[in-house]
């Protein structure tokens, strides 16, 4: 099936998580990979590797804003991948997308810290990209729209990627680290499957209160969004690392008081089919293909 899509979380931990990788996850078909953030350092490396996947296979990466867990893990792909270009071990060439801080960053940083030989390759084989919110973009051969999340922090972007599948037009919606505030919920609505920040939940999130003090989401905050927007799947992801064993099942425990469709709190290195995931199936086991750690 051509559109067979796949995620794999490659890391689901807050910024300063030490007991998992920083969350970023890739999308794949049966050709290329779509990197969403590349988590803050060379563990993207190990990460990839893990995960079996081929960084010569990877031809999108967008990167959600210019925070360092989000952004620095992409410095270290493009440094492994420039000696392969230059010497035409990799022939594709990569697109590197996100706002124009995201692009500014990168461009001054590889123009700094890059081997000079190696910086024609840059706009070259490894492809800049600032994206324009009007523009419709054309990522694993689907429709993808990118959106302002009016995030309190730094400018941040999610996006839409409308995948057809079985004749019908599914939502896929990745809206970052930050809580889904009024202006995204129109993104958000419907969406067969929505990624979203949840730094903590339960007792921890009422102690903590993620929302107010790091502008990050809490459990309970986006299964409620999820509940009244119609969201079939919710993935929660970039979550505190303190308490990894129980995660899994107190996250899902939290929310499916207040939410109705399919929740996942992926571990790092786990793997999900996108087309399992269409409906609401309170009843089945959710499949993963590969186990995390
Ligand atoms: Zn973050």
């Amino acid at each position: 099936m051509k559109n067979n899509i796949k995620i794999t979380f490659l890391g689901t931990g807050h910024a300063s998580a030490t007991n998992c990788y920083n969350a970023c996850f890739t999308l794949e078909n049966q050709n290329d990979y779509f990197l969403v953030d590349s988590g803050g350092g060379n563990g993207i490396l190990k990460q990839l590797k893990k995960a079996n996947i081929s960084i010569s296979k990877i031809r999108w990466i967008f990167i959600s804003h210019i925070h360092m867990d989000h952004l620095l893990g992409v410095l270290w792909i493009i440094r492994v991948s420039l000696p392969k270009y230059y010497k035409k071990i990799y022939e594709q060439p990569l697109y590197i997308m996100g706002n124009d801080e995201v692009i500014k960053v990168l461009r001054m940083i590889c123009a700094e810290l890059m081997p000079k030989d190696f910086l024609p390759l840059l706009d070259n084989k490894i492809i800049f990209i600032t994206i324009n919110e009007q523009r419709k973009y054309k990522i694993l051969e689907n429709e993808v729209y990118f959106f302002d999340i009016n995030a309190k922090k730094v400018k941040q972007l999610g996006f839409n990627m409308y995948i057809n599948l079985k004749s019908n037009t599914y939502k896929f919606t990745f809206i970052g680290d930050e809580p889904c505030y009024k202006n995204t919920e129109k993104f958000v609505n419907n969406s067969t499957w929505l990624i979203a920040d949840a730094y903590s939940g339960g007792k921890t999130a009422k102690l903590n209160n993620p929302i107010k003090e790091h502008h990050h989401s809490t459990v309970e905050y986006t299964a409620n969004i999820s509940q009244k927007l119609n969201v079939k799947t919710l993935f929660l992801t970039h979550t505190l690392d303190n308490n990894l064993k129980n995660r899994k099942r107190l996250f899902t425990k939290y929310a499916k008081k207040i939410y109705n469709g399919n929740v996942i709190i992926p571990k790092d290195l786990e793997t999900f089919c996108l087309n399992d995931l269409t409906t609401i199936n309170n009843n089945s086991t959710l499949k993963i293909i590969n186990k995390g750690e």
